[in-house]
């Protein structure tokens, strides 16, 4: 095992001697490791990789690791990871809290339940700690300026305005610190990753979308692989929403969860075999998210395999019904 030193380093940095410890002005974590062995892939962060990015160097010490972690937050438990070798990360040493971060000036608003909230939802909150740090970087307020006027966009059209409507309870976004592209359903975004991007699915109003689909169908795992189009088992909606979405405003659409290629030329034109090809999936998203499955079969003169899905309901009701 490894541990977290203070820096500078006592004596005796040998022996673990910290439980807590907490972040200057500039909102930037310097600790020291001590029993790092060169030659492995190492992060300080929490247990979830992408919440706190770490950047490590040699220190002035032959046997301590200099790390600079940004986007920690007060109360947070760090601790020393390495990868394993099934390649996923391991932690290696005890926890260190986060006493408190000087430099985020937003952890008050967090602790007393009044961050800064979205107009077009109030249970959707903002937490922009951290922005600066991204890549690209930008300001805290800047953050959240373009997080709020992209959720103006989705509030614009049908599918993104019942989708915003589904949201009912508390969800905080944050800024996404890693200088790849990448977003999370927890929600972790960097707007600025998303501007020039122009693969399917890849702007940032279909990529805020596709998470805020995550966050009202919980994440539901349902969905199967069929006919060569992957979705992880969990995504199949957030792609084929966005999909009629992104149609809806003239966008190419994206295949299935796999790198924003685009959607075969045959199932763009023939929506009909999308749906029949996948109906055990369309059936599948209307019982995990049966509001937006709705307003969804009700869009016209777009690619919009839900609009069979309807039908096949209202057969299903009428029989039902007799
Ligand atoms: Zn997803």
């Amino acid at each position: 095992m490894a541990h977290l030193v203070p820096n500078p380093p006592p004596v005796d940095y040998q022996k673990p001697q910290i439980t807590s410890f907490s972040i200057g002005a500039d909102g930037v974590g310097k600790l020291l490791a001590w029993g790092c062995a060169p030659g492995k892939n190492w992060r300080v962060g929490t247990d979830f990789a992408d919440e706190v990015v770490s950047d490590w160097y040699t220190s002035t010490f032959p046997d301590l690791t200099y790390f600079y972690i940004k986007g920690a937050r007060k109360g947070m438990k760090l601790a020393i990871f390495v990868v394993g070798d099934s390649g996923s990360w391991v932690r290696y040493s005890e926890y260190v809290e986060v006493d408190s971060n000087l430099g985020d000036k937003w952890a008050a608003k967090a602790a007393a339940g009044i961050l800064n909230q979205s107009s077009y939802n109030s249970h959707i909150k903002f937490y922009p700690f951290g922005a600066p740090q991204g890549n690209p970087s930008m300001s805290e307020d800047e953050w959240m300026n373009k997080i709020e006027e992209t959720l103006g966009t989705l509030n614009r059209n049908v599918i993104g305005s019942c989708v915003l409507r589904n949201i009912r309870k508390d969800i905080v976004i944050h800024p996404f610190l890693r200088p790849y592209q990448q977003a999370y359903s927890s929600v972790l975004i960097n707007p600025g990753q998303w501007v020039t991007d122009f693969r399917p699915g890849a702007r940032v109003d279909e990529v805020l979308l596709h998470e805020l689909i995550h966050v009202i169908e919980n994440n539901a795992r349902v969905y199967e692989n069929r006919y060569g189009f992957t979705f992880d088992s969990s995504d199949f909606l957030t792609v084929n929403a966005t999909n009629v979405y992104s149609c809806m405003l003239g966008r190419g659409l994206r295949k299935d969860h796999g790198p924003f290629e685009y959607l075969p030329v045959e199932h763009f034109r023939n929506p009909k075999l999308h749906w029949e090809q996948q109906s055990p999936n369309y059936w599948a998203a209307s019982g995990t998210a049966p509001d937006l499955v709705r307003v969804l079969g009700e869009v016209e003169g777009f690619w919009n395999p839900f609009s069979y899905l309807a039908q096949s309901q209202k057969i299903w009701g009428t029989l039902a019904g007799d």
